[in-house]
């Protein structure tokens, strides 16, 4: 078969790329190795930035997740047992909320239910071999099918292999920590704030999620902590985390299972080689600190969306490495700082040496007390640029 696109990865972003593109009329083919629809069954809700918001009502996505979506309208920063707070609120830089919580379950039915039928999608399948030449790819899928493009898309989240089968250099390292997620209900009303506490250990976020009296928690902690609660009874866990929480919402309750993601970090020094470009986690797995990964990858599909889009309107290759280098050129500095950003507040907050600790609550004042810094930090966190 032949296609204008071949995306390898049927996650949430090599979906969301194939939904796009369709939409322009581009013909795209999903490679994934395991059986769709996904079956959901990690508990897990996503921070989606008033930026990425407006990117998936363009794409025809927003309005079947909208009445789920719970908003934020204010973010707190604490650090440990420190006084010292930042408080950002969404009125500094206007009336609509800084972004929306949303449940994994709920982002994947819109999915399944209102697009994966009218993809092509090849699963559970994986490719064989690709052979790159000036003027197309060519895909053989492990039942041995055979499909051509222009460019084939790498969406394969952050262990993909395909990077290292194109010698492209990736940055890669562990950061002994693993994050648990999952939720809570509790007694007081969450008043639609999040909540990011820094620990020695790692973050804890607090994310508002819809009716007011549930909560998505990702405890971050060093591995080892992590592997403790995890083992924990239901009753013990609670109790550590209420060690955390204090009386922050009253009376708690675990509501679900809990979950474990251990971290590590990816960044790709460059996104594209012959006629595949890397987006999403396969070209940058960031700390999740600021809820910002599926964000960042979400604005890796609106370029490469736009780009090709244009590029197909005026004749040109759309594997071309002038293309791609288009891309590559238009996403790097906000990865870059992405990934920068989240890293270094990961490292800066986990420290417990007394001139670090000196440092970050100055930090933290300057910030709290310049409406400059905040809007500047707030404008940046809802992907608005
Ligand atoms: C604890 C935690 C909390 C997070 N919270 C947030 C948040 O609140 N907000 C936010 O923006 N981000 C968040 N993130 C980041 C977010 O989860 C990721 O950035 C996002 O899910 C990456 O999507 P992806 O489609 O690139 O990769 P994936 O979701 O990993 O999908 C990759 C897909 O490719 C398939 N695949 C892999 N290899 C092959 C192959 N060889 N052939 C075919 N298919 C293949 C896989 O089966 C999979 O379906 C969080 C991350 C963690 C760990």
């Amino acid at each position: 078969m032949n296609y204008d696109v071949i995306i390898s990865g049927g996650g949430l972003l090599g979906l969301i790329t194939a939904i796009g593109l369709s939409n322009d009329s581009v013909s795209v083919a999903v490679i994934e190795k395991n059986n769709l629809p996904h079956v959901i069954d990690d508990n897990r809700a996503f921070a989606i930035s008033q930026g990425s918001k407006k990117i998936l009502e363009k794409l025809g996505i927003w309005q079947f997740v909208e009445s789920e979506a719970e908003p934020i309208f204010d973010i707190c920063i604490l650090d440990g047992n420190s006084p010292i707070t930042v408080h950002y609120n969404h009125k500094m830089v206007g009336a609509e909320p800084m972004g929306y919580i949303i449940n994994n379950v709920i982002i994947w039915n819109a999915i399944n239910n209102n697009f994966l039928s009218k993809l092509n999608i090849y699963f559970p399948r994986s490719y064989k071999t690709i052979a790159c030449d000036s003027g197309c790819v060519e895909v053989t899928l492990d039942n041995n099918q055979q499909s051509i493009s222009s460019l084939l898309i790498c969406a394969e989240g952050k262990n993909s292999k395909l990077p290292e089968l194109f010698s492209m250099p990736v940055m890669k390292f562990d950061y002994r920590q693993s994050s648990i997620v999952f939720n809570v209900e509790h007694e007081l009303h969450h008043q639609n704030l999040a909540v990011e506490w820094f620990f020695p250990g790692g973050p804890l976020a607090i994310l508002p999620m819809k009716g007011g009296y549930a909560s998505s928690i990702v405890w971050t902690e060093r591995s080892e902590i992590s592997k403790m609660l995890m083992n924990l009874p239901e009753e013990e866990f609670i109790i550590e985390l209420k060690k955390r929480f204090g009386s922050y919402f009253g009376e708690i309750k675990l509501e679900g299972e809990r979950k474990s993601y251990p971290l590590s970090f990816a960044f790709a020094k460059r996104l594209h080689k012959s006629r595949v470009l890397l987006i999403g986690d396969a070209a940058h797995s960031i700390h999740p600190v600021a809820g910002q990964g599926l964000n960042l990858g979400i604005r890796d599909v609106e370029s490469v969306i736009r780009q090709i889009t244009a590029a197909r309107a005026s004749g040109v290759d759309i594997g071309s490495s002038y293309l791609l280098k288009k891309i590559s050129r238009d996403r790097y500095f906000d990865n870059f700082t992405m990934a920068l950003a989240t890293d270094g507040l990961d490292r800066i907050f986990s420290n417990r040496i007394f001139c670090t600790k000196a440092l970050r609550n100055f930090g933290l004042i300057v910030v709290e007390n310049s409406d400059f810094l905040k809007k500047y930090l707030i404008r940046h966190a809802m992907g608005l640029r």
